[in-house]
């Protein structure tokens, strides 16, 4: 089992203050706290060791090079991937779904063809396919809702046919917490042959992801809501895709040879990596990895579970609260509202508190016109979070009710 107070010294932030008040911080599903061995990694680089990769002879460029694809491998293994050439490192999951809109529509989505996502869709996966299907007059198909946050797994097979070029749609839902039935998905998907892309944001950071066992076509996961650094994240792709779409971007380091007339392109992954890539991030996304390897994705989801199912119950025991997103797969995601109190006020009080949660439309806004609401307040527990901080939350909701309710 996991020792929190020790994981927590850990995290250095954890120990600061915010209004006066210890900091209880419950917006991990908009970004995780770093602990020392991802902010010790990029102080080394930068102090120690820092040169651009891939294009030096000297001995800090080689040793650069050399971690930055130790990085790579690290992710193979952590999300059990068949090769380094299926890892393309991105700025984050919007860059790699971008990546995939771009190159993978480009080359294979035509006029009259259908892309199926879902209702509850961060921005960063319905936007860049909203945005092809305008390009190319494709038509994108919307799966609803049944009940309470799971997806209607009916309208998949009702939307899926001939026309239907990708189905994308995110393994957790930011909003509702939903761990959506992605297997299925895929399984599915594939038995007409078409091709699923997994929007990881949100699972890989709360449970074991296995590449080869979910069998997903695409798989996208941003860095620093993985206790990483900013500005890293990851693309997996199946090299038999990857071998066939176009690169994204242009430029230095993604190609083989250049002439005046012609350009070749270099092997995988790196033909998808144009420019100096942010290689002190993937280093530390790669220390980020091992340090969750070493509390073991099996205990972090199982204490996150405790979390959730605590903060569960004490919304029941809370009168005048509404939770959304109240399926029987969740990860630990708790977004609600408080009877006749705006979103905004609820989160600036709890703010006063030293509690930070997200507060709005929490960049799902399709979703939230669907719920005929106009924000949410969500609290979004991480590995580091007590149940303590659980219930200084709802003693917090109290206060925000006794004032403004
Ligand atoms: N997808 C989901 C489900 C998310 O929760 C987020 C961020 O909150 C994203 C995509 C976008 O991630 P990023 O902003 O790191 O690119």
């Amino acid at each position: 089992m996991l020792d929190i107070q020790k994981i927590r010294s850990d995290f250095p932030i954890l120990s600061t203050t915010v209004c006066g008040k210890p900091l209880v911080y419950l917006d991990n599903g908009a970004t995780a706290q770093k602990p020392n061995v991802v902010i010790d990694t990029i102080n080394r680089l930068h102090t120690r060791q820092n040169a651009n990769i891939h294009r030096g002879v000297h001995y800090l460029s080689e040793a650069c090079t050399e971690e930055y694809e130790n990085a790579r491998r690290s992710v193979v293994t952590f999300i059990n991937a068949n090769s380094t050439r299926e890892i393309v490192f991105t700025a984050g999951t919007t860059a790699a779904i971008n990546l995939v809109a771009s190159s993978f529509g480009d080359e294979f989505v035509q006029e009259g063809n259908e892309i199926i996502v879902t209702i509850m869709e961060h921005h960063s996966n319905f936007v860049p396919w909203q945005a092809l299907c305008r390009r190319k007059n494709a038509r994108l198909r919307v799966v609803d809702l049944t009940g309470d946050g799971d997806l209607d797994l009916e309208q998949f097979q009702e939307f899926i046919g001939e026309k239907t070029r990708l189905i994308t749609v995110a393994q957790t839902s930011n909003v509702l917490g939903t761990v959506n039935p992605v297997s299925d998905i895929i399984k599915l998907a594939h038995s007409y042959n078409i091709p699923v892309l997994v929007d990881g944001a949100q699972s890989v950071v709360h449970s074991k992801i296995d590449m080869q066992a979910l069998d997903c076509d695409f798989f996208t996961f941003s860095g620093h809501k993985f206790y990483g650094p900013t500005g890293i994240g990851v693309l997996y792709a199946k090299e038999k895709w990857l071998d066939v779409m176009p690169p994204y971007q242009y430029g230095g380091d993604m190609v083989a040879t250049v002439t005046v007339e012609d350009t070749t392109f270099a092997d995988l992954p790196l033909k998808f990596e144009a420019g100096t890539a942010n290689y002190i991030g993937a280093i530390g996304l790669g220390a980020a990895i091992g340090y969750l390897e070493g509390l073991g994705m099996e205990n972090i989801q199982q204490y996150e579970q405790e979390l959730l199912q605590l903060a569960h119950k004490l919304a029941d025991e809370t009168a005048g609260m509404t939770v959304y997103g109240r399926t029987k797969r969740k990860a630990g995601i708790l977004s609600f509202l408080l009877d006749g109190i705006h979103h905004y006020d609820t989160g600036m009080i709890l703010d006063k508190m030293g509690i930070a949660v997200r507060t709005g439309h929490l960049c799902a806004e399709p979703l939230m016109t669907y719920m005929g609401v106009t924000g949410l307040v969500r609290a979004s527990f991480g590995l580091y979070n007590t149940k303590e901080e659980v219930q200084a939350l709802f003693d917090g909701i109290k206060k925000v009710q006794q004032m403004l309710g």
